[in-house]
């Protein structure tokens, strides 16, 4: 018994030797910055904000040809050195630039897109979403964040380094796809496929999709800069009960609207299995030492610990998504009249795929938890795989990561999963690459306007967009 006690207590003993060796070798972290470039021209901010607040009014939805159109005589017209000096190659409205350097190294890939979402309650704006409209602080409209912010970002950059005559280290590559709100099937993925062919191979690929944010997201004090290094796969199913039809004053005690409203209840009672993918996993790491001692300890020693960060994670919807492929069903059919019943009912349920997930695994889940009665159709259109997690740290990562600590905030910066989806995903074949940050310090109040009412862009902030996206472009001079 004594000896039992004593092992115990032993055992206990190395535990705590562990965890503390593991939390006390918590790396320093790295703070290195790479300063933000100047330009001896100047940026003058109310000129950029006013062709920001232009590029706003081109209504670029998906039926709107002659708004894209115009969008683009109006960027040539504002950019004149960018389009004297780069090739323009254009695939239907998506718009492929390319600055020679002259040198042969890895070149750079920046990646924006010139589509919009539909505004769904153009009454519930403060400012109506195509008008551009510029107040003390913000520049108002459908765009402003999500993504011609990004995209008229990039091209000032362009434009000021010409103006300086500063070159590049190695060629550069602008990419503004035209689809990217509706899969990118036309715009991003036909560039990639066109870069595919010319075997190009870039070092850094940069697109939208992480953001700066309040510490608090993390548990920390400084404010946070993440950065994308995989996102979510989609994939739609839709799931179909059956049953005799009939009069309602005389139903079976099997009905397809029953059968197939327990469908959906089984799916979401017995949701995937959830776990630390391997972006969520680093991005813990790198936040472990601006953690106080208790957390950074659990942080530290997640070989012990996953179960219960999971455990924590999974509790909210924003957080639960980290951690798990997602179910959610979006879509209902069934029925025409009052008194009939339906010999067929209909959900579409759009599931989001976490990394090590894929459409094959999704597949079996849903044979495996429905019955036979319930056909399975995927929708194979819009299907994405979860993309493939770039490899950090690496020079491509740093750049980015040092360029980021040089923004006023002075964030801590780490990795992240995007669990929405980018045009990225379709430049796999060119790039290991790849990262998804937009530089804006946003707060979480403001997440909801991404595709939703009210979306503005800082004016305070957007100088120094443009001298974050020229100092990626200007690379390691
Ligand atoms: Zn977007």
């Amino acid at each position: 018994m004594k000896r039992a006690f004593l092992l115990i207590v032993v055992a206990l003993l190395v535990l705590l030797a562990v965890l503390l060796f593991n939390t006390l070798k918590v790396k320093e972290p790295n703070e290195t910055v790479i300063p933000l470039p100047v330009f001896e021209s100047g940026l003058n901010e109310s000129e950029m904000t006013a062709r920001l607040s232009r590029a706003l009014r081109f209504a670029t939805l998906p039926d709107q040809p002659q708004a894209f159109d115009g969008l683009h005589d109006f960027l040539r017209e504002s950019f004149p050195l960018t389009h004297a000096r780069l090739t323009l190659k254009t695939f239907g409205h998506s718009l492929l630039y390319h600055w020679d350097s002259g040198k042969d190294c890895a070149p750079t890939l920046l990646l924006a897109h010139q589509d919009v979402v539909p505004v769904s309650s153009p009454d519930a704006w403060e400012h109506p979403p195509f008008a551009g409209v510029v107040d003390s602080q913000f520049v108002w409209g459908r765009g402003a964040m999500d993504d011609k912010g990004s995209l008229m970002a990039i091209l000032e950059a362009t434009e000021a380094l010409l103006a300086d005559d500063r070159a590049p280290a190695c060629d550069v590559w602008l990419a503004f796809g035209h689809d990217e709100e509706t899969g990118g099937s036309e715009g991003a993925s036909r560039m990639a496929d066109w870069m595919t062919e010319q075997d190009l191979r870039f070092g850094l690929v940069l697109d939208e999709g992480g953001m700066m944010l309040p510490g608090s997201t993390l548990g920390i004090e400084q404010p946070v800069a993440l950065i994308g290094i995989a996102e979510k796969g989609y994939m739609t199913v839709t799931l179909q009960a059956h049953a005799e039809p009939g009069h309602s004053s005389r139903p079976p005690a099997k009905t397809a609207v029953g059968d197939l409203a327990r469908a959906i209840a089984t799916l979401q009672d017995n949701p995937r299995p959830a776990g630390l993918s391997e972006p969520t996993r680093k991005m813990l790491q790198q936040v472990a030492p601006y953690q106080p001692f208790a957390k950074r300890m659990v942080f530290a020693n997640l070989w012990l610990f996953e179960p219960l960060i999971v455990k924590q994670l999974s509790g909210k919807p924003e957080t639960n998504a980290l951690v798990r492929t997602t179910m959610s069903p979006t879509l209902l059919r069934a029925g025409v009249k009052d008194n009939v019943l339906p010999a067929t009912a209909e959900a579409t349920i759009n599931f989001r795929l976490a990394p090590g997930e894929s459409r094959e695994s999704l597949l079996a889940y849903l044979e495996q938890q429905l019955p036979d009665s319930i056909t399975v159709t995927p929708q194979d259109t819009f299907l994405s795989e979860p993309s493939a997690t770039s490899d950090i740290p690496s020079p491509a990562f740093e750049r980015l990561a040092g360029l980021a600590r040089s923004l006023p905030e002075q964030p801590v910066v780490a990795p992240f999963l995007l669990i929405a989806g980018t045009d990225a995903r379709h430049y796999q074949a060119v790039s290991d690459q790849i990262f998804r940050f937009m530089p804006v310090a946003l707060n979480q109040d403001d997440l909801p306007r991404f595709h939703g009412h009210n979306e503005r862009l800082s004016r305070a902030q957007y100088p120094r967009m443009v001298s974050f996206y020229a100092g990626v472009m200007l690379g390691a001079e």
